[in-house]
């Protein structure tokens, strides 16, 4: 895919670590420029070399908090004023926290309606116009595969991966031709994320991390977790011209978990 996306400026959140780490990489690698977007300005400023290393011929960083919602769109404006518009929009951001419904609290469901329903509303409403005027634009949503399937445990997490679908399919039926949204929905992909939530799994359960690992990879028919660049080559796929009638979609990469058809 090297060259594929010449020409074209992503912006991706949540890219400091993990997924979203591997997806500002794979669109780099695939000739955009990139800026990456999340809250630690030491880490974003780390990724820049790294990114021009992989094959962006320019790479750039936003520190923001994307629970700061105003503050994030003021940035966010400001940036494409100096700077021109995106043609790509990665949303990604940290997961809400593990447990059961009953146990959450209203505060919970906010939170992470905040930073994954809203946010992602801020972003495009803000980047739409600039995809619009160059006929271009793929906006990239990092999911679960709870839109799917529920996963137990994850009780906000799933209801709020619910909502970022219907959103999205919504704004599917609502943006211009030649700007597409599309889904991903990541299996369990090694990552921080990952790991704090098998600490957490195995507290509650009174087991060890390892054996959370093992019950959680009997699900998966590869046998392995997977990686987070096996996330990114989906996005950066979706990024590209060749995706452009992939339009409103759920698309999981999970190792073959997921059940159902
Ligand atoms: P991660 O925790 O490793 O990385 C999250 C990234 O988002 C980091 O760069 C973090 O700094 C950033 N971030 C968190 N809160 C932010 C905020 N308020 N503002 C700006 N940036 C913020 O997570 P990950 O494993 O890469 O997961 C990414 C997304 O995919 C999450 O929504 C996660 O729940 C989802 N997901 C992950 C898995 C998995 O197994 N790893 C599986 C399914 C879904």
């Amino acid at each position: 895919m090297s060259g594929e996306l010449a020409g074209r400026r992503a912006l991706v959140c949540g890219a400091s670590a993990g997924i979203g780490r591997a997806c500002a990489l794979a669109l780099a690698s695939a000739g955009a420029e990139v800026t990456v977007l999340a809250r630690s300005r030491d880490r974003l400023a780390a990724l820049v070399p790294e990114l021009e290393a992989a094959g962006a011929p320019r790479a750039a960083f936003l520190a923001a908090d994307l629970d700061r919602r105003e503050e994030t769109r003021r940035a966010v404006e400001e940036l494409l004023e100096a700077d021109g518009s995106f043609h790509i929009l990665v949303n990604n951001a940290g997961g809400p926290p593990s447990g059961l419904l009953s146990e959450a609290r209203e505060e919970d469901f906010l939170t992470a309606f905040g930073r994954h329903v809203l946010s992602s509303q801020v972003l495009v409403r803000a980047l739409l116009p600039g995809m619009a005027a160059a006929g271009y634009g793929r906006i990239l949503n990092i999911v679960s595969t709870s839109v799917r399937e529920p996963i137990p445990g994850l009780g906000v997490s799933n209801t709020i991966r619910g909502a970022v679908a219907s959103w999205a399919k919504s704004w599917s039926r609502e943006l211009p031709p030649g700007v597409t949204i599309n889904n991903v929905l990541p299996g369990f992909t090694d990552t921080d994320r990952l790991r704090a939530l098998k600490e957490q799994v195995a507290a509650r359960r009174a087991c060890t991390p390892g054996e959370v690992l093992e019950a959680w990879l009997a699900e998966v028919p590869e046998g392995r977790l997977g990686r987070p660049e096996e996330i990114a080559a989906l996005v950066a796929f979706l990024a590209g011209p060749r995706a452009g009638y992939i339009r409103g979609q759920s698309i999981a990469v999970d190792g073959g978990r997921t059940r159902g058809i």
